[in-house]
């Protein structure tokens, strides 16, 4: 296809926001040194602008027509609107300037920050707004002042990025009519884009990606009545929406008054959508084709064939991420140790800004463009050499049949085949403090400065102390405390082929907080036994049941960059089986209880309800294939924090694990009655305290918590555990906790023991 043959145009590229913690996560640095009191407002302002400057540098150089500025933040795009629109609830009154802003962000003097919760189905988390009646005023200064600083560098180039009100308003929490509130607020936006018409501003990219949820077409009269007025201005809005397709209300959305429209051609059914209503002639399509939320590398066919189908339909057209670059490390250039035929076909921002320019001069008749496309043709087959299929594992998927994925007894007859314990049984999720000392025996082991065998006597050290606390404590089934484990997923993954780890590969997980998530790059496969040496370590000290304790399969994808040549289904299920041979090991080893935690479970779910049932049944599956080696005998609990039931109750109950721990102390029970409710007949570990907060939990409190699970549960179905792994807390802390939950198990095991007499 060549664009100019085909129209006058000539095609060009936009950006809709950049990775923005840093190149070397200065902002990151920048931020801790400052809440640590080491440094000053002035030098945090000034490395934000500093990367800010470096993100519009590099979209300039590569290029790029329409850069979207605006989106830098300190902690939270999200949070940054709220201020800006005057969403500031009452409890901030006191603070002004950065002092409020870190208290909506991270509270501040016993005062609650404001809930923090995921953005769609990213792994990045937002702040929730909270509207009140009373707003204060608003003041777009910083917006304006960034954008005139970007039309120095960009000139024209600089298009705002303006967060939608309608978004907005369905991802808050608010006292008031929503019409009133949407009115309240667009009011506000009309002002705001009254002083971009007055900078010359050629045009506003206003993101709406509220628009691809499945509850979109109950708003819109507000997107509606909103678009409507923000017509009037005469300031060309480009309405910008991702991570999922339009679905029903792709015809309305056409009809609403901007100048141009986005879609994300990378998820979801757009073409489909695109194909069969057609595009309007009055407006421009961002075509959002370079995948915003991976890091692979594009692959040429493809992608020219979506364009060449999206072009009969439209040419009044520009190429772009399918959103923010924001999903994705900076420069795979950074990258030191990746095999070169992996690192070849791995793209970041500044890559993926190199692409978008590819496709734009291929489309725009370039020759030169013709063999770089041509070359990372040949860099996809010399990654095919380098990893090739895993006929292994490829067959012995192909060879599952029904029962594998089946313990081989049902629930009532499997409990009465496994280990006894006291009414109320106490247990802790897994992780004890990772302290300093604990992390500075990884870096010591990385650089030499231990052996192996020191490294492991120092751990093994760690778990004796463990362990012995656990007993003294009086905790029914124990732990070894995780202290050989970074982090959950990176844990498992270094020990599996297939799986591939960046030094620089950082992606914000919410203000200063980054996660480098491992790459699934070809088939998965255990090479040895994963944590059978710690478990036997810690169970050799005691006579009480150590539980095994493994990641499951979903919470493994879902935290990690996955392939795109397979199904997300397929790579689940190549992890599931090197977990279910890990569970055969530990019973091999001894273990009577393992527990397969699944936190990620739930926040795997698609966007659209509709398919739900889809992800759920091979989530299930994958958990199901780990669980099902078991023998009847084993106890296997699983693990899963702040998640909902209520709308997936029946799923979880297809896990069937023995015993299912839950978060509880901070929804108020919520997750319980949802259980309870469900008339759910297995086990329930009950979270009796919040592991987030440093506060020690009283006897008292938890003995409250218990009665209610027993109001609602029979008593031989609750467990009694924190809400999640002590990880993060300190051991002066978890100790007392640890030993007023035993506390409180005590003195219901007695009430009960003589109620039953
Ligand atoms: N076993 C893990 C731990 O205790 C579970 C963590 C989680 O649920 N996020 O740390
Ligand atoms: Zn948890």
């Amino acid at each position: 296809m060549n664009w100019q043959k085909n129209t006058q145009n000539h095609l060009e590229t936009a950006t809709l926001g950049y990775p923005r913690i840093g190149k070397n996560r200065e902002l990151k640095k920048a931020l801790e040194a400052f809440w640590g009191g080491k440094s000053d407002a002035e030098t945090l302002i000034q490395t934000k602008h500093e990367v800010e400057f470096k993100n519009w540098e590099a979209q300039r150089k590569a290029g790029i027509d329409r850069i979207g500025i605006g989106d830098m933040s300190l902690y939270d795009q999200v949070l940054d609107w709220s201020i800006r629109l005057g969403i500031i609830p009452e409890r901030f009154a006191s603070f002004t300037g950065l002092e409020r802003y870190f208290a909506m962000a991270r509270g501040k003097d016993g005062i609650a920050a404001l809930e923090m919760t995921k953005w769609f189905d990213t792994n990045y988390h937002y702040l929730v707004p909270e509207i009140t009646e009373i707003l204060q005023p608003a003041d777009f200064n910083d917006f304006l002042e960034t954008v005139h600083r970007a039309q120095t560098l960009l000139g024209e180039r600089a298009i705002p990025i303006i967060l939608g009100p309608v978004t907005l308003l369905r991802l808050s929490r608010f006292e008031m009519n929503q019409e009133e509130a949407c009115k309240k607020l667009s009011d506000r936006y009309l002002l705001l884009l009254q002083e971009l018409k007055k900078m010359s501003i050629p045009e506003v990219q206003i993101h709406e990606p509220a628009l691809v949820l499945g509850d979109a077409a109950y708003f819109k009269p507000l997107y509606q009545s909103t678009y409507q007025s923000f017509s009037q201005i005469g300031l060309p809005i480009h309405l910008v929406t991702y991570f999922d397709d339009l679905g029903d209300t792709y015809p309305w959305v056409m009809e609403l008054p901007v100048a141009g429209i986005s879609l994300d051609f990378t998820r979801g059914r757009n073409l489909e959508l695109l194909q069969h209503h057609g595009f309007p002639a009055d407006k421009e399509l961002g075509v959002g084709i370079i995948d915003a939320r991976n890091i692979w590398k594009i692959r040429p066919d493809s992608i020219l064939s979506t364009l060449e189908a999206i072009s009969r339909v439209t040419t009044n057209l520009r190429i772009q991420p399918s959103a923010s670059l924001q999903f994705v490390p900076y420069d795979t250039q950074l990258e030191t140790k990746l095999p070169e035929p992996l690192l070849q076909v791995l793209s970041f921002a500044e890559q993926k800004l190199e692409e978008l320019k590819l496709l734009a001069n291929y489309l725009n008749g370039n020759p030169e463009a013709d063999k770089s496309l041509e070359f990372i043709r040949s860099q996809w087959q010399t990654f095919l050499q380098f990893s090739p299929v895993n006929q292994a594992v490829k067959e012995r998927l192909q060879n599952l049949t029904v029962k594998d994925f089946e313990r081989s007894l049902p629930y009532e007859q499997r409990q009465e085949r496994q280990p006894v314990l006291p009414l109320f049984p106490t247990t802790t999720i897994g992780s004890f403090p990772q302290t300093a000392e604990v992390r500075q025996l990884r870096v010591k082991l990385k650089k030499g400065e231990i052996s192996q065998a020191e490294y492991e006597a120092a751990i093994d050290a760690e778990i004796a102390k463990c362990i012995k606390f656990q007993e003294e404590a009086g905790l029914d089934v124990l732990v070894h405390g995780e202290f050989e484990r970074t982090d959950m997923v990176e844990f498992f993954a270094q020990q599996l082929s297939g799986f591939a780890f960046t030094e620089h590969g950082w992606v914000q997980s919410y203000g200063s907080r980054c996660v480098r998530p491992p790459i699934i790059y070809g088939d998965i496969a255990r090479t040895q036994p994963m944590t059978v040496r710690e478990f036997k370590v810690a169970q050799s000290l005691t006579n009480k049941i150590v539980k095994g304790m493994l990641t499951g399969p979903v919470t493994m994808i879902n935290w990690s960059f996955t392939r795109t040549d397979i199904p997300r289904s397929e790579q689940a299920m190549q992890i599931a089986l090197a977990l279910r041979d890990e569970v055969a090991d530990l019973e091999a080893a001894g273990a009577k209880i393992v527990q397969i935690d699944e936190p990620a479970l739930r926040e795997g779910l698609p966007l659209k309800p509709e398919r739900w049932d889809e992800y759920l049944s091979w989530a299930v599956d994958a958990f199901r294939l780990v669980a099902g080696i078991a023998k009847p005998e084993t106890q296997i609990h699983t693990h899963m924090c702040y998640s909902e039931f209520g709308d997936i109750i029946k799923h979880i109950e297809r896990l069937d694990a023995d015993v299912l721990s839950i978060e509880n102390s901070r929804s108020n029970n919520e997750t319980l009655f949802e259980i309870t409710n469900a008339g759910y007949k297995r086990q329930v570990g009950n979270g009796v305290y919040d592991v987030h907060s440093p506060a020690v939990p009283s006897t008292e409190q938890m003995v409250q918590q218990l009665k209610t699970g027993v109001a609602n549960l029979p008593v031989k179905q609750i467990w009694v555990n924190p809400d999640c792994g002590l990880k993060t807390r300190r051991w002066e802390e978890g100790i007392p906790s640890l030993k007023n939950m035993v506390e409180a198990a005590k003195i219901l095991r007695h009430e009960f023991n003589i109620n039953e007499k």
